[in-house]
């Protein structure tokens, strides 16, 4: 088959590999018919995160059709179309009881690794280095899901690909984003980085009685996309003094809760953003938290810190006094999402949500590398690309243009 293959620094490459097969009696393996290039593939691409491997398949959003399943798979059969989570979840260990999916504790093999950076491993992740079990992702032609018999959640006939495939991710992230700023009606949120886990970090806000959503970004585009699909407000960082404007704009006090949908690889403007990117050169420091720190030194007195973006080791001048002192509560995590497909599909169905407004881009599987080199870019206005494996044969005989713009 072919699949997204990473060989370093901004190189992927799609290339023939061997078919995944069934391993494990609870395997199920899915035929991709779209699969999302992720901020957090960002990460790997840019090479910034530890225990990646040549050759690595990468994508951890996809949704496909089952083509096998294992004999203990019992709720799948050969046909169903099905979106797949990213986190792998055994469904049984004392944290899925829990439903706290992300942190399953029989799904990463490599778990004395991940310990030893972190004290204690989360679960196994699609496609995300060999730290979090080396698992081939979904940015293929085909994939393993391991414990399918608990991840896969199946769409009923008459739902487009695009209205559901973020339910993989970016979706449920961007809910239990807002859901952990533990809203209450008349609450003014602002949400630091308008990619799409910002975007749906937005309208979760006001699904969840948000009265206000303040977004942050500097790409006109994504705060475009904030007024018009997630109806925020909106600052662009550049232009304005970011927690100066909140205060002004909140009588004062600040946001009752703030979203960090950055992570560790913020735009680094002025002399810290020049300090925080010498020291993640010369590995010194592994994050870059500009955006964590201003949204901490914004927060009101007593509010939420609430951190979807991704963080990976290290991190410096990160202002935990201003957190003790001011009574702040920090949630963060990967996302649980199996706890989150069931009940989103069902707002999806209903017409609450429609999140595909966040793609800009459709293009062959075959050209993924371009797409993350675009992405990455943010060139053509970029938001989120999403591949579609089989889609260059459909082309061929159609020839069409090379990408296209919703
Ligand atoms: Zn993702
Ligand atoms: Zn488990």
């Amino acid at each position: 088959m072919k699949a997204t293959c990473w060989y370093g620094k901004h190189d992927v490459r799609v290339e023939e590999v061997p078919d995944p097969k069934i391993l494990n009696a609870r395997d199920a393996i899915l035929r991709i018919t779209s699969t999302a290039i992720c901020g957090s593939d960002l990460h790997l691409y840019n090479g910034f995160v530890p225990g990646m491997m040549e050759g690595d398949i990468l994508g951890h959003e996809f949704m496909g059709e089952v083509v096998e399943v294992g004999s203990e798979v019992k709720n799948l059969k050969v046909g169903d179309r099905v979106v797949n989570p990213f986190p792998i979840s055994c469904g049984q260990c004392f944290f899925c009881q829990e439903t706290l999916f992300s942190l399953c504790e029989n799904s990463n093999p490599n778990a004395a690794l991940a310990e030893k950076m972190w004290g204690h491993s989360p679960a196994g992740l699609f496609g995300y280095t060999h730290l979090l079990g080396g698992y081939a992702g979904g940015q293929a032609e085909y994939a393993r899901v391991p414990f399918a018999d608990v991840g896969p959640i199946k769409i009923p006939e008459g739902i487009p690909d695009e209205q559901v495939l973020f339910l993989s991710d970016v979706l449920p992230t961007g809910y239990m984003a807002a859901e952990n700023c533990n809203i209450r009606p008349g609450d003014t949120i602002a949400v630091w980085g308008c990619g799409p886990v910002g975007q749906f970090a937005i309208v979760s806000a006001y699904l969840l009685g948000a009265s206000r959503v303040i977004a942050i970004d500097r790409f006109p585009e994504r705060l475009q996309m904030a007024r018009e699909h997630g109806f925020a407000e909106t600052l662009n960082y550049e232009s304005v003094d970011v927690r100066e404007s909140l205060l002004e704009m909140t009588g004062g006090r600040g946001p009752d809760a703030v979203i960090d949908a950055v992570g560790m690889e913020a735009h680094a403007p002025g002399m810290l953003g020049a300090y925080d990117k010498v020291k993640q050169a010369v590995r010194l420091e592994s994050d870059r938290p500009i955006a964590l720190r201003q949204a901490i030194m914004s927060c009101r007195n007593g509010g939420t810190v609430s951190v979807p973006g991704v963080y990976g080791g290290l991190l410096d001048k990160v202002p935990f006094g201003s957190i003790m002192n001011r009574a702040l509560t920090v949630k963060t995590g990967q996302t649980h999402v199996q706890r989150y497909l069931g009940p989103l599909l069902d707002r999806i169905q209903n017409g609450e949500l429609d999140p595909s407004f966040i793609i800009t881009h459709q293009m062959p599987l075959e050209e993924a590398a371009a797409g993350y080199d675009m992405f990455l870019k943010k060139a053509n206005d970029c938001v989120k690309v999403v591949l579609k494996p089989g889609e260059q044969q459909r082309k061929r005989s159609t020839s069409e243009a090379g990408v296209v713009l919703h």
